[in-house]
């Protein structure tokens, strides 16, 4: 069997487009624009090429994009301030804190001073709650950009199987609350999950997400499973750098039925997600119809 390669890259085009149009329409209707602050803390430059994508296709979008790059030194109480000042600012929908934040910080603090309704990361403990508790919130972009793609490829995930590897509080935990809530029978594995590929060969839907390198073997999967692979991993390969996912793809293509890539899979569909996300904040704060 070869895996149908689901297209992160083309679908999140699509959702970008129909951001654009969304936002197209909120100026010609009512003039006025929805705008995104992002603010990166130092000079990782993994994120730095992330603030630089995000803040590009903020305004291929038609979105005011507001950057704040801050020295590796900032204090915590530095960052509170210009929190607080984007919280107050009505021309910022959306406030991102790209992370990690250097050590000197509380990141959980700092995600915690965002007003919930700004926080299109969807990370505040409130919209954390909230999606636990199934009411409105703000969805973590990556996670909402795995769900559509799954909802896209499989139709309805009632009743299906879903095995989600890595607990993290912004990728694995609330994937594994979306699943649940379109009726998934959701297992969450970690690094003490024991008999590891007993649990993942149960899986309708698999959705990696461990920060290692082609962890996950096509030994892992039930035939025909549906993979998200959430990994983003550099890896040097004769003499180059590369980007590969928590999936050995060409294993596990022989196995499953459908199956993203990296590049290409879910990446692109978290951006798409952030911009729909600043949308739907905009719409939210001014009691307009949400974009779909
Ligand atoms: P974390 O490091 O926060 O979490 C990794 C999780 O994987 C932990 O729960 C850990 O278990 C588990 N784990 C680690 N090793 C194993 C193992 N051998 N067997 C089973 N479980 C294991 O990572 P993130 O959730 O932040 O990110 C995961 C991956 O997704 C990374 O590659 C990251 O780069 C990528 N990513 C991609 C995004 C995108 O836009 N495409 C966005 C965000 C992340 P335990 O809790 O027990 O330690």
């Amino acid at each position: 069997m070869t895996a149908q390669t689901i297209d992160g890259k083309n679908f999140a085009a699509r959702i970008r487009g129909r951001v654009a149009d969304h936002v197209a329409r909120l100026r010609d209707e009512r003039g006025v624009t929805p705008g995104l602050a992002v603010v990166l803390v130092g000079d990782d430059p993994a994120s730095q090429v992330y603030v630089r994508s995000k803040g590009k296709m903020t305004k291929e979008c038609g979105m005011e994009s507001f950057e704040y790059r801050l020295p590796e030194t900032t204090g915590e109480a530095e960052l509170l301030a210009l929190i607080a000042k984007l919280n107050a600012d009505g021309a910022v929908h959306g406030i991102l804190v790209q992370l990690p934040l250097p050590a000197q910080i509380d990141a959980e603090l700092v995600i915690n001073s965002i007003d919930p309704s700004k926080d299109v990361d969807g990370f505040h403990v409130s919209n954390v709650g909230r999606l636990a508790t199934g009411q409105r919130s703000m969805v973590p972009c990556t996670p909402l950009g795995c769900l559509l793609m799954l909802r896209e490829h499989c139709g309805s995930l009632s009743g299906l199987n879903a095995v989600v590897l890595g607990r993290s509080n912004i990728v694995g935990k609330p994937m594994a609350q979306l699943l649940l809530s379109e009726s998934c029978t959701v297992t969450i594995a970690h690094s003490r999950t024991r008999d590891l590929q007993d649990v993942t060969r149960r899986a309708d839907i698999l959705v990696a997400a461990v920060g290692r390198p082609e962890m996950v073997t096509g030994d892992y999967l039930k035939a025909g499973a549906t993979v998200i692979d959430v990994g983003i991993n550099r890896v040097e390969r004769d003499g180059k750098n590369r980007l590969v996912g928590d999936c050995h793809f060409d294993s596990c293509a022989s196995v499953a039925g459908a199956i993203t890539p990296v590049p290409g899979g879910v990446g692109p569909m978290t951006i798409a997600c952030l911009l729909a996300n600043t949308v739907t904040a905009y719409c939210r704060a001014h009691d307009l119809p949400e974009p779909e």
